[in-house]
C-alpha cells in the first residue's frame, strides 16, 4: 500500500487533508492524524472491520483498547450510558483537551474498540484538526497512536512514516504537536475516580476540580490493559538516571568517561557537557520538554547509538508522567 502524505500549510491544503481523510474512513479505511499529545491512528469508532485495520497496522495485542474521540457533546451520548457527576466536571475543567475519562460503554459500540471491556475510554481532543477530522466524519474515531505497538508516540509526521509507511494509506502533516505526552487517563466508573496513566494535565489539577481523586498505586491491581505492555522503547537501550540534577549530571559525565568504546546518545538539561556527537538538551522545565521528550528519543535512536543515556526530571507536575514514560522506555535505572 503506497502511504500519502498531506501536509497542511493553509486553509486550502487543511481542507484537502480532512476531505481526503473523511472519504477513507467511511470507506473503512484508517489515517493518521495529529492532536494536541500525540499523532493518532483513526477508524470509524463504530465500524469493527475498520477498527481491526488498527490493530494490523500497529501489530497491537486486540486486549488493548482504544480511545474514543468526539468533538461533541452528542457524540458523548452515542458511546457511554452514563456520565457521573465527577466525569461532569473534569470535562467542564478540561475538555476539550488531553484527558481520557474511563466511563461505562453503549451496547452498540463493537467490542474491538474497547478490548472486549463493559467501558469505553473516551477523549474530546482540542487539535483544530482533530475536531474538524471527527465532525465532519460525523461519528467518533477510535485511535491509539499513531505508531507501531512498543514503539515511542510520534510527535512529527515524518516519525509516524518511519512506523507505518506503507501500512496506512494517509497521514496528515500538521506540524509538531503542542504536548508531547499521551493524555491522562482518569477512571470515572469508580469513586472516587483514579488517575490510571499520568499525563500533560496533572494530579493538581485534576485535585483543583475533585480532591478526593487518587492516584493509581504502581503495585495495585491492573486496573487498565495497556499498563502491562511494555511501552515507549527506542531500539537502542535507555539508561535512565534518577536523582537532583548535579548528581545525574556528575554520573552521566563519569558513564561517559568509563565507556568510550560505546557510541552514546545523550538525552540531557542540566549541568553537563556532552562529549557525544549525539545529544538533544532539553528544558529543565517538565513542561517544556515534554514536547520534545519523544522527538529527542526517536532522533537519537535513528542514529544507532549502543545505548541512550537520560538525564531524569523531578517527580512534580508533568514531571510525573515524564518519569512514567522514561521508566517504561529504560533498560537500565540509575539511581543516585
Ligand atoms: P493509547 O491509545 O495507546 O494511548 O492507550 C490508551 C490507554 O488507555 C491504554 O493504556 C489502554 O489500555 C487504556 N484503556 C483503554 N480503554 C480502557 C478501558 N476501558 N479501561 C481502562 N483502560 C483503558
Ligand atoms: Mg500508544
Amino acid at each position: 500500500m503506497e502511504t500519502k502524505l498531506m501536509v497542511i500549510l493553509n486553509s486550502e491544503t487543511q481542507t484537502a487533508a480532512i476531505a481526503s481523510a473523511v472519504s477513507l474512513l467511511r470507506n473503512g479505511e484508517i489515517v493518521a492524524f495529529p492532536t494536541e499529545t500525540v499523532y493518532g491512528l483513526g477508524a470509524d469508532a463504530f465500524n469493527a472491520a475498520a477498527v481491526e485495520k488498527i490493530f494490523a497496522a500497529k501489530n497491537r495485542p486486540t486486549d488493548n483498547p482504544l480511545i474514543v474521540h468526539i468533538a461533541s457533546y452528542d457524540q458523548l451520548e452515542s458511546v457511554v450510558t452514563r456520565v457521573p457527576d465527577t466525569a461532569q466536571k473534569l470535562m467542564q475543567a478540561f475538555w476539550p483537551g488531553p484527558l481520557s475519562l474511563v466511563l461505562s460503554k453503549q451496547e452498540k459500540l463493537p467490542a474491538i474498540t474497547t478490548g472486549g471491556l463493559s467501558t469505553v475510554v473516551v477523549r474530546f481532543p482540542k487539535h483544530p484538526v482533530a475536531q474538524k477530522l471527527i465532525a465532519m466524519l460525523g461519528t467518533p474515531i477510535a485511535a491509539p497512536s499513531a505508531n507501531l505497538s512498543g514503539k515511542v508516540s510520534p510527535t512529527v509526521a515524518s516519525h509516524v512514516y518511519e512506523d507505518l509507511s506503507g501500512r496506512i494509506p494517509l497521514i496528515i502533516d500538521g506540524g509538531p504537536v503542542e504536548y508531547g505526552l499521551e493524555s491522562t487517563v482518569v477512571d470515572c466508573t469508580t469513586e472516587p475516580p483514579v488517575i490510571l496513566r499520568p499525563g500533560s494535565i496533572t494530579l493538581e489539577q485534576l485535585r483543583s476540580v475533585i480532591p478526593e481523586i487518587e492516584a493509581a498505586e504502581s503495585d495495585g491491581p491492573l486496573r487498565s490493559p495497556g499498563m502491562k505492555y511494555r511501552h515507549y522503547s527506542p531500539t537502542a537501550p535507555v539508561v535512565l538516571f534518577i536523582g537532583n540534577p548535579r548528581k545525574t549530571a556528575a554520573a552521566m559525565e563519569r558513564y561517559q568517561l568509563e565507556h568510550k568504546e560505546r557510541t552514546l546518545g545523550i538525552i540531557w538539561h542540566t549541568g553537563i557537557s556532552p562529549t557525544a556527537r549525539l545529544q538533544y538538551r532539553l528544558s529543565f522545565e517538565p513542561d517544556l520538554a515534554s514536547p520534545k521528550l519523544f522527538f529527542a528519543l526517536r532522533s537519537i535512536d535513528e542514529n544507532h547509538p549502543d545505548e541512550i543515556l537520560v538525564q531524569g526530571f523531578d517527580q512534580k507536575q508533568t514531571g510525573v508522567a515524564i518519569m512514567n514514560r522514561l521508566r517504561k522506555a529504560a533498560s537500565t535505572i540509575i539511581a543516585v
